[in-house]
């Protein structure tokens, strides 16, 4: 089972094979290999990198 970096919450859904939402705190991952990138979803439907607010860690959980 895979937990939300931000909010440990398990509430995650599946948008593609690559690309998974979180429901409880609204940020989007999107796995890269061994590793998770982690946005913001903008009022305007851009996405703003919030991995800067991560540790490696948190970011080479291996999903899905
Ligand atoms: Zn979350």
């Amino acid at each position: 089972m895979m937990n939300c970096p931000n909010c440990k919450g398990i509430d995650i859904g599946k948008i593609s094979d690559t690309e998974y939402y979180c429901w409880q705190c609204c940020i989007q991952m999107i796995q890269k290999k061994q590793r998770i990138n982690i946005y913001e979803i903008e009022a305007d439907g851009s996405l703003s990198s919030l991995d800067d607010l991560f540790n490696k860690d948190e970011l080479t959980q291996t999903w899905g």
